[in-house]
């Protein structure tokens, strides 16, 4: 019952997440709201039966007394997303009890809802039963922590899936229509015209058939792409011709005019776009790094480009972001930079993943997008 409470509470947060009241309030007054609503429609004659008073007054005590079903800790060295997050949640979830690392409750967290968490995380707060990222790739969560057996969980956010479908497209016709080209003869007042290509002409390769990568690789089929995709186990999706490995990675590179990063950062992928990889792509393909910034071999990536051997190359991820003002990256020719901005889940995906999976592991319940620690993803 006190669960089934709690999610009637968190809707109607969520619901009234916007109102510049405090939570607790918005919930109080959209509950008399209603109640209020269901005694007209009696008067009215269009229900026969309402709530009595004694039932609102019992929901309401209800509500004030309802102790924190969860405790979570926001474990990260961002102390702004920590605060921004932290409001939200008061908001949202107003009986969930929340903290940061340095607050004495966070000694009794549960969850602990994490980016970029410190190593000693379990040591400071040794009553976690669950590390749930913010985000969709875990690499931040450091070699420790995943070995530590707490079950590590992360978002999938089916919005994200379609924002970084939104920034591929944007990448790939850059290049099957040559809008590269275009902007480059600009700046030079050239005034050239390039045969259009159909994007069935343009092979593409999806690196990471997973929940980002398949998702990208059955939207650019639908756009008419020529795809293919490469992944650890063998997958299978409609019209992708799938390649899994290092034996199929060859034959794999071989048919991309355009590769798309969308690999985890783990020990077997890390600096996995480096010249070895460039080398066996066809001559003029263009690289999309949408994964993460150690994923790329920048001085390799700078030296294909230079040699002609490369086309062009979209990097949303880095490293260390921001990108430094001296990273030459900047002005390498044919390299397009964007801000780690492909594609973010919604604060609404995050912390309702976040509650839901706090309340399955304490329910001993199933955890949703529960990551492999040996793995790494
Ligand atoms: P996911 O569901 O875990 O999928 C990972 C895919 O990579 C799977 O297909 C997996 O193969 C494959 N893979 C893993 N290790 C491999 C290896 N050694 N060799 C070949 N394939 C391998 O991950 P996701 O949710 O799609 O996210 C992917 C990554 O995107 C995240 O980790 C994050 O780094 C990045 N990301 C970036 C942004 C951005 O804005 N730029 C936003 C969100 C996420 P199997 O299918 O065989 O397991």
């Amino acid at each position: 019952m006190k669960s089934l409470n709690c999610a009637v509470y968190d809707l109607i947060g969520r619901f009234a997440a916007d109102w510049p009241v405090a939570g607790s309030l918005q919930v109080g007054a959209i509950k008399a709201g209603a109640w209020f609503c269901r005694r007209l429609c009696v008067s009215s004659g269009i229900i026969k039966t309402a709530p009595p008073l004694w039932r609102l007054c019992h929901l309401t005590r209800d509500f004030t007394t309802m102790s924190a079903d969860l405790k979570i800790v926001f474990a990260t060295n961002d102390n702004a997303l920590a605060d921004r997050l932290i409001s939200r949640m008061e908001s949202w979830y107003p009986h969930v009890s929340v903290c940061k690392l340095d607050d004495p409750a966070a000694a009794e967290a549960e969850v602990a809802a994490c980016w970029y968490p410190p190593e000693d995380l379990l040591q400071r707060c040794p009553n976690l039963k669950l590390l749930q990222a913010i985000s969709a790739g875990v690499d931040h969560i450091g070699d420790a922590l995943l070995a530590s057996g707490v079950p590590i969980c992360r978002v999938v956010d089916e919005g994200q899936k379609h924002g970084m479908l939104e920034y591929v497209l944007w990448g790939m016709l850059h290049y099957q229509r040559d809008f590269d080209l275009a902007l480059a003869n600009q700046a030079n007042k050239v005034w050239k015209l390039h045969p259009q290509r159909r994007p069935g002409r343009m092979r593409v390769g999806v690196m990471g058939l997973g929940q980002l990568g398949g998702y990208i690789a059955e939207g650019l089929v639908s756009f008419g792409y020529s795809v293919s995709g490469w992944s650890r186990t063998d997958r299978h999706f409609d019209q992708v011709s799938c390649y899994a490995g290092e034996a199929e990675m060859t034959e794999f590179l071989a048919n991309c005019d355009a590769i798309i990063n969308l690999l985890p950062l783990t020990p077997a992928t890390d600096g996995i776009l480096n010249a070895s990889l460039f080398e066996r792509l066809p001559q003029g393909a263009v690289v999309m790094n949408c994964g993460r910034g150690e994923h790329l071999n920048e001085a390799d990536l700078i030296a294909a480009l230079a040699s002609g051997h490369l086309r062009g190359a979209i990097l949303d991820v880095f490293p260390k972001e921001p990108l430094a003002q001296d990273n030459p990256l900047w002005t390498t020719p044919g390299v397009v930079i964007t801000p780690h901005m492909a594609s973010s889940a919604s604060g609404k995906a995050i912390l309702g993943q976040l509650v839901d999976n706090g309340r399955h592991v304490l329910e001993g319940l199933p955890l949703m997008n529960l990551v492999d620690s040996e793995q790494g993803y």
